[in-house]
Parts: structure tokens; C-alpha cells; sequence
């Protein structure tokens, strides 16, 4: 068959239900399609409801929800701020948005996320960085006790990019509620979507207030219009936000569904040596938002011919994210590893890995078909 006639197996597309529709109706139907409304409010109450995190802001993006956190931090022209590097770029745009300077931490092996070694490390030279951001990359959930550690004995504030871990936990307790403040993403690809959208969630309701005023043009109490701060326009809008109240409802059925895909692609694996499946935290509970085999060192499998294996049969997979030190716009920036030398964790899992296709709608068939493709290349 032609690659055009095949079904397109995707990676990680949106998943809707129909009750996404019935709030968006509503939204219509009482004209509330603005970037403020009962949609609005009642996502954001759910989300902390659902996470535990105290209080929610909802608003246009996950980036947008970055940028304001690191504000809301303090976090200025000039400052240090630590982050992962492994990650989509998203998670480090909005330190330079402010001027500040990226400080960039390797991964560790056990769960791909920040390494705490590394992040000592950078803590010897860079005793005071305004933030940490720590990346729950993929919906593993990174070593939680050791890092707030650190960074306590440091007293600095964390900023957690659980953009991509919206449900997973660490000893019992949501991603994204254990730093000062916390980020999800509603983007199209993540495990429930708004089509665009992001929450920043925080324990402090002054803080989270702080920013629903700096996501909608910073106005001051006044009848006329009057400001004191730079805003901006980064408010959800009570369409979206209708989208994410009914895409919730659906949350703990989709992180199911993508368990499976992670434990049905380990058991078909689990006789190639050559092949392993990204790392879980035993100390938490991941969402399993894409599923990623590494190829291990010297086999005659590359991460490329599985791609194109792949692609070969109109199948989306990706690269694993290529680390931000490499990346040619962050470079420049200093960086931490978690070995004393030699090529970096973070370098070495972009190099071995693939992100397989995870989307929940693909049926018992599309997965026999992809790990199909997969074990056929490793046959001896
Ligand atoms: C998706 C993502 C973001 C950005 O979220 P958007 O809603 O797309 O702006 C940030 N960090 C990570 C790790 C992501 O995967």
C-alpha cells in the first residue's frame, strides 16, 4: 500500500469525548467567550481540586505559565536560574525572555530528570540562582526528596515544569505541587489538551492572584485604566477552558490507557536485549505521556532507522528532546553533568532514543503493527 493510503499512527494527538462540547456550548450559549468566565474559574478549581495544589490561574499556554512563575519569583535581568536540560525549549525561553542566564543540569540515568550530583555541583559555583526549574520529563516524575533537598538547604525557590507529568505522583503527592509554584500545559500533544493552553498552580493564593492580575494587562483596582506593572495578555479563554473541564473528567482514563501502551511496548521488548524502555521513579507513579525505548550502546540498530522504519508506514515517532546544551541558541550557557566527564547523560539518551507513538486512540492492532516494525529491525 502507499504511504498516503496508510492510516496515519500518530504520536500523541488529542483525545476528545464529547463532554469538551457541552461546556463549550455553554460558553456559547450564555456569551461568555472571553478570556475570562465561569469555564475559567471552574478549570481552575478543578485542576487544584484534582492536583492538591492549593490554587490554580489558568492561562493561554504553558510557556505563558513558565514566564509568569519565574516573575513571580523574582526573577530579573542578571539572575542565575537553574534548569533541566533535557527538556523541550519551552522550559528555558522564559529565563532569557526576562535577561536572566540559564544555568544548564544534566539528567541522571534512574529517571532521566535533573540530576541532583549535577545540580550540587552547579550550586559550588552559582551559590545563589534566583529559581530551579525541574522538568518531569515524558511523565516520569524526577527524585523529588533529593532535589527539594537541596534546594531548601539553599533556599531557593523551585519552579516545577510538570507541563508534561499532568497525574503522576511522587510519594503519594502530585507533580507540579511540590516546588513554590508549578506549570502544566494543555498544548494539543499532552495527556489532556484546551487545544492551547496552561495552568500555574501554587500553595499560595497570593501568589496565584499575583498572576491572573499579570495575565490580564496588570490593571490595578481603579474604575479607569491604571497600572503600576508590565502585564500581559495570557489569560485562558472561557472556550478553552470549557474544552479542559471536560478533557479532565477524562484525565485518570487516558493516563490508564497510556500505562498500557508503556507496559504492552516493555513486554514486547523484554526479550531484545539491545532495547530499553524509558525509566520510571519507584518512588512515584508516572503518567506514562510518551512511552521512548533506548538502543543500547553498539548495536547495529539506530535511533534513525527506527524512525524511518517507522515513518516507512505512515507512523509518527520523534527524537528524545536534544538536551538544551547542545542547542545552539543556549550553547553559550554554562552547563552541570552527572558524570565528572565524558559524553553527558542527557547527550547520550537523545543519542540512543526514540519517542514511540503513545496516542490512546491507537487500537490493539496499530501497536502490533509498530512493535512489528521495531522487532523486525533487531532481528538477527
Ligand atoms: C509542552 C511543554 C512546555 C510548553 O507548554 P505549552 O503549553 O506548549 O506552552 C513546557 N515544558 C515542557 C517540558 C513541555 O513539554
Amino acid at each position: 500500500m502507499e504511504k498516503s493510503a496508510k492510516k496515519r499512527i500518530y504520536l500523541s494527538s488529542p483525545t476528545m469525548h464529547g463532554d469538551e462540547q457541552r461546556f463549550v456550548a455553554e460558553a456559547f450559549d450564555t456569551n461568555w467567550v472571553a478570556p475570562l468566565g465561569p469555564n475559567v474559574n471552574n478549570f481552575e478549581t478543578e485542576i487544584a481540586a484534582y492536583t492538591g495544589c492549593g490554587y490554580a490561574a489558568a492561562l493561554s499556554a504553558g510557556t505563558a505559565a513558565i514566564h509568569l512563575g519565574l516573575k513571580l519569583l523574582g526573577v530579573e535581568q542578571g539572575d542565575v536560574v537553574f534548569v533541566s536540560s533535557l527538556t523541550f525549549s519551552a522550559s528555558c525561553n522564559p529565563i532569557v525572555y526576562e535577561k536572566a542566564t540559564p544555568v544548564l543540569i544534566d539528567s541522571e540515568p534512574d529517571t532521566w530528570n535533573m540530576s541532583p550530583e549535577a545540580l550540587e555541583r552547579a550550586f559550588e559555583k552559582y551559590p545563589a540562582p534566583k529559581a530551579v526549574v525541574v522538568v518531569h520529563l515524558y511523565g516520569t516524575p524526577a527524585k523529588m526528596d533529593e532535589i527539594m533537598r537541596i534546594c531548601e538547604r539553599h533556599n531557593v525557590p523551585v519552579l516545577e515544569d510538570a507541563a508534561e507529568s499532568l497525574g503522576a505522583t511522587y510519594g503519594g503527592k502530585q507533580t507540579g505541587t511540590f516546588g513554590r509554584v508549578g506549570v502544566y500545559s494543555f498544548n494539543g500533544n499532552k495527556i489532556i489538551t484546551t487545544s492551547g493552553g496552561g495552568m500555574l498552580v501554587s500553595a499560595d493564593e497570593a501568589l496565584v492572584k499575583e498572576a491572573r492580575m499579570l495575565s490580564t494587562q496588570a490593571r490595578d483596582p481603579a474604575r479607569h485604566y491604571q497600572h503600576s506593572k508590565i502585564g500581559y495578555n495570557y489569560r485562558m479563554s472561557n472556550v478553552d477552558a470549557g474544552i479542559g473541564r471536560g478533557q479532565l473528567m477524562h484525565l485518570d482514563e487516558h493516563i490508564r490507557l497510556k500505562k498500557a501502551i508503556y507496559q504492552q511496548y516493555r513486554q514486547a521488548f523484554a526479550d531484545i536485549e539491545e532495547i530499553s524502555m524509558n525509566p520510571l521513579n519507584a518512588a512515584g507513579d508516572a503518567n506514562n505521556w510518551l512511552s521512548c525505548m533506548t538502543i543500547r550502546e553498539g548495536s547495529s540498530v539506530t535511533p534513525d532507522m527506527v524512525m524511518d522504519a517507522l515513518d516507512a508506514q505512515n507512523i509518527e515517532s520523534r527524537p528524545i528532546w536534544k538536551p538544551m546544551h547542545l542547542q545552539p541558541v543556549f550553547a553559550s550557557y554554562d552547563f552541570f553533568g552527572h558524570n565528572e566527564s565524558g559524553v553527558s547523560v542527557s547527550e547520550d539518551i537523545f543519542n540512543r532514543g526514540v519517542c514511540l507513538p503513545s496516542d490512546i486512540k491507537n487500537t490493539a492492532e496499530d501497536m502490533d503493527t509498530v512493535i512489528g516494525i521495531v522487532r523486525g529491525l533487531f532481528r538477527k
